[in-house]
């Protein structure tokens, strides 16, 4: 935007610095059988229950949907005992991102964030001419004093992805809480909790009881990963009732569909698929975990539905993402984080899992 050569109308300055998101590839030319393992999705697929809601909810499709989907914040406050004022659904928890970003964030504010944050994060500052500010990691996983470290006059939003994609770490409570701590109270922080279903460890929580006593603190939520709605847009955030309400002035009167708002509830109802994605992920994350490390790669333990492996040079992991690909296995490659020799796997069906296996070890040998 600098030096423009479109003779038009000119986008805000700053625009040009945001690389578009790059979604998980979904196939490989020449190959018919590929499998997506590149975006986290469920292998499982979604709860029956909400496939049907969503199937009978194309009756409606001519009427516009109940702006605010009170009865997907309802079936939450009931599911969780929040308060229904409190709670805020959105596009995905990603429209949710950019929504706190659009209340909260004015030209020159600072957004903080690990050095491995998640891909949308620095989105959010750019669009709305904010800088991001990446404090480094430690053994890929947020340093709570480098965080504090660069804590500036200046900042306006932290986000923490807890479990943190594309790393898969996770921080204890007492981190989270240390790290709340040590922020002013006019900074805003953001746990993004897209994965808090999947976590076993019993010192995580997602942040429920702090985003409920403290000013500034919001927790997002997903229906993308563990009840497998991905293509449908759906996820929701619960925090104070001045932030949820900031953030819901700069929302679509629409954002939430019909079918959506539909899957969500019957989603919320079923009990069964969100236990059996749990089951099969905690399975074969720890199966992935093992088997590639008998290869000799590196993986970095994950609290995820994914494992990031670590290849032993740039050059290698090329070669790997490349041969994989030809045996229509496709993993994330993570150049937007500069994670140049590393790889996602998301966890995948059993048949899927075993594919990879064999096929990193006929790459190796
Ligand atoms: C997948 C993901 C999300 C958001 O997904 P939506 O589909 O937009 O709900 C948010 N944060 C993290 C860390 C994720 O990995």
């Amino acid at each position: 935007m600098d030096t423009p050569n479109h003779k038009g109308p000119q986008p805000k300055p700053g625009l040009t610095q945001i690389k578009p998101y790059k979604p998980g590839d979904a196939t490989v030319e020449g190959v018919t059988d590929a499998v997506k393992l590149s975006a986290n999705e469920n292998p499982l697929g979604t709860s029956p229950l909400a496939r049907e809601a969503y199937v009978r909810a194309a009756a409606h499709m001519h009427l516009y949907p109940e702006g605010s989907a009170l009865r997907v914040r309802e079936a939450i406050a009931e599911k969780f005992g929040l308060e229904v004022d409190r709670i805020l659904c959105g596009q995905g928890s990603d429209e949710l991102l950019h929504l706190f970003g659009g209340a909260y964030l004015q030209p020159g504010d600072e957004v903080l964030q690990g050095a491995y944050g998640f891909v949308s994060y620095p989105l959010v500052a750019l669009k709305n001419r904010a800088v991001p500010v990446l404090a480094p990691e430690r053994d890929f996983t947020i340093d709570v004093d480098a965080m504090l470290e660069r804590v500036s006059d200046r900042t306006r939003l932290v986000f923490v992805a807890n479990p943190n994609n594309p790393t898969g770490t996770m921080l204890p409570w007492s981190e989270i809480a240390r790290l709340h701590a040590g922020l002013r109270e006019d900074i805003l922080l953001v746990l993004d909790a897209a994965y808090a279903e999947y976590v076993d460890d019993p010192d995580y929580r997602p942040g429920l009881e702090l985003a409920r006593t403290a000013p500034n603190v919001v927790m997002t939520r997903t229906f993308s990963k563990i009840h497998g709605l991905a293509a449908v847009r759906l996820g929701w955030a619960y925090g104070p009732k001045e932030v949820i309400e900031a953030a819901g002035r700069v929302r679509g009167p629409f954002n939430v569909s019909i079918p959506a708002q539909a899957a969500g509830i019957a989603a919320l109802a079923d009990d069964d698929f969100p236990a059996r994605s749990r089951a099969h992920n905690t399975k074969w994350r720890a199966w992935l975990t093992e088997e590639i490390e008998k290869l000799g790669l590196k993986v970095t333990p994950s609290a995820g539905n994914f494992v990031m492996l670590h290849f032993a040079s740039e050059e290698q992991r090329r070669a790997g993402d490349a041969f994989l690909r030809q045996r229509g296995l496709i993993l994330r490659p993570l150049d937007p984080h500069a994670l140049m020799q590393q790889m996602r796997l998301s966890v995948g069906l059993e048949e899927d899992n075993r594919r990879v296996i064999a096929a990193l070890q006929d790459f190796l040998t």
